[in-house]
């Protein structure tokens, strides 16, 4: 690749174009392809994504054909909510060469760890733990394939035995083991790195880190996604949030989440993603769901990087359909306003109990943010609230129960992660 970023996505783009267009299955679902001949045509294509319900049938269509190509692949679950699930198949090169991209954060640093635990969960459909390793692999250091199933306890003394320097966890893995009743401090003193991918780290844990535990530094594994691969990687001189975009191997528009307008340049919107490394399929435009915005100007980072630097400031929108209607973060967050206004979206999980006879909802809030004994309170003031009356009267709902609980009892994905809305597996006994 060339050393001038923008030279180097131009030629990428070029291949990838060339390929998207020899394609004839995709040239009869996206004829707009053949009207597209350099980046700055992008937005004559549909926008892909997983659920949207114009791109839906173009990435389950991406997804059949990345199955099909020659070469095999490897094969991994994309997001989608629970019961929408869609895979898609990056080729071995693609696999192949997302490592050395995933190892530009430790740059020319001195940061170097020698014995790495990782923590992240092991299959489940999902490439972050496999990613990870290669990255360790990548550096030369000594790798510890823990997993997540392990359970903190017994990676507590694994890391002790082994006087591991670094972990690589998600941020929910983190917060447990930080915070487990059982482990002795004395057992994590080796650790000097935290790297985290799969969720943004809340800023309790953050807090807790500088405060308690000095010696180690909290870093991001990098910015990445299932459908995408990298998309971008924190310096040592990025703080939390920022990321160096991979801008020879990731092209970013940011867009109006309504109009999917073009955004002046330097201002926030949605992310849309275009691949530019080689792959069975072409993603262009992905709609990954992030928001956020590109500081292309005036970064000059101190690494000396050339790569733009872009923000991740969180996620456009989470919703779950209930009882026939969406319900997003937002509205749940301005509800819950009413009564707890220091209340931010971290503080909180929806948890989703659908049962034989309809739905139960569970609105968990952090016992550090609620006064022991008022959930009552927050319950009836729920009940008396306009929007939260009218959820709860749709057909199907049965009912809501607020409960309070320690962050580190919020229930977690098969992947590690603490999402705001989560469905419960079915169980036969009503929680409430
Ligand atoms: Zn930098």
């Amino acid at each position: 690749m060339s050393d001038d970023p923008v030279l180097s996505a131009n030629q990428a783009f070029a291949h990838k174009l060339a390929h998207a267009q020899s394609l004839s299955w995709f040239c009869a679902l996206c004829p707009q392809i053949l009207q597209v001949h350099s980046l700055k045509d992008l937005q004559r294509l549909p926008v892909q994504a997983v659920e949207d319900e114009h791109g839906g049938v173009l990435f389950s269509a991406l997804g059949e054909a990345s199955h099909r190509a020659p070469g095999g692949g490897l094969t991994l679950t994309s997001g989608g909510s629970t019961g929408n699930r869609k895979h898609i198949t990056h080729s071995w090169t693609f696999n192949a060469s997302i490592v050395p991209l995933g190892a530009r954060m430790f740059g020319v640093a001195d940061e170097r760890p020698g014995v790495v635990i990782n923590c992240l969960t092991a299959g489940e459909m999902q490439g972050a733990f496999q990613y990870a390793a290669a990255i360790v692999q990548h550096v030369g250091a000594r790798l510890l394939p823990a997993g997540s199933l392990m359970g903190v306890q017994r990676i507590a003394g694994l890391i002790q035995s082994q006087a591991a320097d670094a972990l690589i966890c998600t941020p929910s893995f983190a917060a447990a083991l930080f915070n487990h009743d059982e482990i002795d401090a004395q057992q994590l003193v080796s650790l000097r790195w935290l790297y985290y991918i799969g969720e943004p780290c809340a800023p309790q844990l953050r807090e807790q880190l500088v405060r308690d535990w000095p010696a180690i530094r909290l870093r991001s594994l990098g910015y990445s996604s299932t459908e995408t691969g990298p998309i971008g990687y924190q310096c040592v001189h990025l703080g939390h949030g920022f990321y160096h975009l991979h801008a020879d191997a990731m092209f970013i528009e940011v867009v109006d989440p309504l109009t999917l307008q073009a955004v002046a340049a330097g201002e926030s919107g949605e992310f849309l993603l275009t691949s530019l490394l080689p792959d069975h399929v072409p993603l262009l435009r992905y709609r990954i769901g992030d928001r956020g915005r590109i500081l292309r100007n005036g970064a000059n980072c101190a690494c000396g990087s050339a790569l733009p630097v872009l923000q991740l400031e969180g996620r456009v929108e989470t919703s779950i359909k209930l009882g026939g209607a969406l319900i997003t973060q937002r509205q749940v967050m301005s509800v819950i306003a009413q009564a707890l206004p220091q209340l931010a979206s971290n503080d909180i999980q929806v948890q989703i109990n659908r049962q034989a006879n309809g739905v139960r909802m569970c609105l968990v809030i952090a016992q550090d943010k609620l006064p022991s004994g008022a959930e009552a309170a927050i319950e009836q003031a729920l009940h008396n609230e306009a929007q939260a009356s009218a959820l709860l009267r749709l057909p199907g709902v049965l009912g809501l129960q607020v409960q309070r609980l320690a962050r580190s009892r919020f229930e977690t994905t098969a992947t590690g992660k603490t999402p705001f809305f989560i469905e419960l597996e079915a169980t036969t006994d009503s929680p409430g």
